[in-house]
């Protein structure tokens, strides 16, 4: 194995802030997992995996090996009348692989259009939008436990699957996922609950939407309200929506009545966190090249060039401020390095 060294991250993240990695690899093969595991155990050096870096912030150089994820196949490897199993390589982008299933018109990962990033990285974080996350359509997922040094098939219900959490993101690069395995559903059940989808089908008379015509509408809302890193850089949503208690949600609701909450169990709300950062006034706020974007306040931008750190420090400032308005601690769903 022969890394690069002192490689910019630069290109391969999309806030592409301008830190370096001591070492840069791609791994296209199962078996270069193993040698990179070795070899950066051999320097003493932390190894780390990088998808797309759609979900990633690095405020500092990386002083280990960052491994670029290139496994790549699409599998059909079973098939029955009413569903179908499909073994996806982790490198393969998150978007074309549903595009893929859309269009055979195998449903339940549609309202996940357009969420950018590879298919190894979306059970880290078990991605989700619009009522969707994708532990729904998963049945296992095959990894490299680097502390036993050993090949593992996680079923699904050994994931410790959450809101935007899962093993895989509360172990912290101990696991390195090479393959996920789908089912998907031939006659789906749609998912049409959020306010933006229903109001695209109604603005297109669309009744009886077909799966196509899910996906785009999450891709015009999309489009229309994020960012697209090319042009700014960001990861998403930079905070997740916190979960408060009844009592406090109703404490915060008659103080606030505009507050923006929906309930996620008998005694739990979740709050939609970029109100609370907009009630805060940050939305559109920029600081040099750093800002909190137009459209969505849960979203920090880049408008040039920025080190991560810069970032970082301004995402603590709405920390901050939210904490000190609402009494709620915001937590970042960036991945920070
Ligand atoms: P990376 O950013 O490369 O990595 C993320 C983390 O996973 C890192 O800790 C990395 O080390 C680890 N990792 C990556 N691949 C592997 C692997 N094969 N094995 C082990 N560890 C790995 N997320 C949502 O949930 N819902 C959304 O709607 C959504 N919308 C977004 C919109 C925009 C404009 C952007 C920029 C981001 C959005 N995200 C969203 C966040 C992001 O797209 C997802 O989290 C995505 O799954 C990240 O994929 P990636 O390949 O870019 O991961
Ligand atoms: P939105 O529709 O403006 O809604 C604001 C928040 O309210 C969302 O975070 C969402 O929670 C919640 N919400 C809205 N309708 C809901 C419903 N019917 N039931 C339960 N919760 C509801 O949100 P948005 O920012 O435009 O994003 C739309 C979807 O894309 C959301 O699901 C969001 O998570 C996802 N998204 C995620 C990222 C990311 O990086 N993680 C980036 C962009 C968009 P949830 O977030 O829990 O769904």
């Amino acid at each position: 194995m022969l890394p690069n060294k002192n490689i910019s991250l630069q290109p391969y993240h999309t806030f592409a802030s301008t830190e370096k990695a001591q070492f840069f690899i791609s791994i296209d093969r199962k078996e270069q997992i193993e040698e990179a595991v070795t070899w950066a155990k051999a320097q003493m050096l932390p190894l780390l995996i990088l998808g797309a870096g759609s979900n990633v912030l690095f405020t500092k150089n990386f002083e280990g090996v960052v491994a670029k994820m290139e496994i790549m196949g699409i599998k059909k490897v079973e098939e029955t009348a009413s569903e179908v199993g499909l073994e996806v390589g982790a490198g393969e982008n998150w978007h074309h692989f549903v595009s893929y299933c859309v269009q055979k018109g195998w449903g339940g990962i549609e309202n996940l259009s357009l969420i950018p990033g590879t298919v190894g990285a979306s059970p880290i974080q078990n991605i989700g939008a619009y009522g969707v996350e994708v532990q729904e359509c998963i049945d296992w997922v095959e990894a490299y436990d680097t502390l036993n040094e050993e090949w593992i098939q996680l079923q699904n219900k050994d994931c410790a699957f959450g809101y935007r959490n899962s093993l895989f993101k509360a172990s912290k690069n101990r696991y390195i996922i090479s393959k996920v395995k789908f089912v998907l559903q031939k006659q789906p059940k749609l998912k049409t609950d959020y306010g933006a989808i229903r109001e695209v089908l109604h603005t297109k008379g669309i009744r009886n939407p077909s799966l196509e015509n899910i996906a785009q509408s999450i891709i015009q809302i999309r489009t229309l309200k994020l960012p697209d890193p090319k042009v700014l850089g960001n990861a998403g949503s930079f905070f997740k929506n916190p979960t408060v208690s009844k009592e406090v949600y109703e404490k915060l609701i008659t103080t606030f009545p505009q507050l923006i909450a929906y309930p996620i169990s008998d005694k739990e709300y979740k709050i939609a966190a970029g109100w609370l950062i907009e009630a805060c006034d940050w939305k559109g706020v920029r600081k040099g090249n750093v800002g909190c974007y137009e459209k969505q306040a849960l979203v920090i931008v880049s408008y040039g060039i920025v080190s991560g750190k810069e970032v970082f420090d301004f995402s603590e400032e709405i920390i901050h401020s939210v904490y000190t308005k609402f009494n709620i601690q915001l937590e970042r769903e960036v991945n920070v390095f």
